[in-house]
């Protein structure tokens, strides 16, 4: 695999659109207010978004993250890279990191601007994250996760640890429902399981 897949260059097309316009919006209500403040556009190119600057408090938006120059590498690295840089994270920030690395993945999620289950199965496969099995739609929405690039090999701790994968979810199903939704994990590599399961519950509607 080379590239991207054109679900997600069409998703950073349009998201690439909202960027600009919501900037000529806030440029605008900015000057409608006489506000003349310097936004620390010294650290910033001329190209990049400042919306997407205030947003991550780093000049880069999710657009920038695909463009990978790497002729000899190429895209893909270790998952122990990835993995060693999660639990990093949970060690040195504590365990309230972990709604933190959630809500990232959410994010990010919602970024991949996926429209349907098939779009979420291509793209967790595309982007390496693990092979998606839809195993009950009804009351609740049962996903599996096999291969998952954070846990699968772990040894049995005892305890779910997938929190950027479930987020990542949420922010998927949420695209696809319209919906506010939690993401829980029941199973997992790290409790001796060959996969990992997630609950998707839907908590109302997305502007409430
Ligand atoms: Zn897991």
């Amino acid at each position: 695999m080379v590239g991207i897949s054109n679900i997600l260059k069409e998703t950073f097309k349009l998201k690439k659109e909202k960027e600009k316009k919501n900037l000529e919006e806030v440029d605008k209500d900015q000057h409608k207010d006489g506000d003349t403040k310097s936004h620390n556009r010294e650290d910033v190119s001329d190209s990049a978004p400042r919306t997407a600057y205030r947003r991550w408090c780093l000049p880069l938006n999710y657009e920038d993250l695909f463009n990978v120059n790497r002729p000899t590498l190429g895209r893909y690295m270790d998952v122990v890279v990835f993995r060693a840089f999660v639990c990093a994270i949970i060690k040195y920030l504590g365990f309230n990191s972990i709604h933190k690395i959630y809500h990232a993945g959410e994010e990010f999620g919602r970024s991949l601007g996926v429209k349907t289950m098939d779009d979420l199965i291509m793209i967790f496969r595309e982007l390496g994250i693990g092979i998606v099995k839809v195993v009950e739609e009804s009351p609740v929405i049962k996903v599996r996760i096999y291969e998952s690039v954070f846990c699968s090999g772990f040894p049995n701790i005892g305890e779910c640890v997938c929190h950027y994968e479930r987020g990542i979810l949420a922010g998927c199903f949420e695209s696809i429902l319209n919906k506010r939704v939690k993401v829980v994990e029941t199973r997992c590599c790290a409790c001796g399981n060959d996969y990992c399961e997630f609950e998707v519950h839907v908590l109302g509607d997305l502007n409430k």
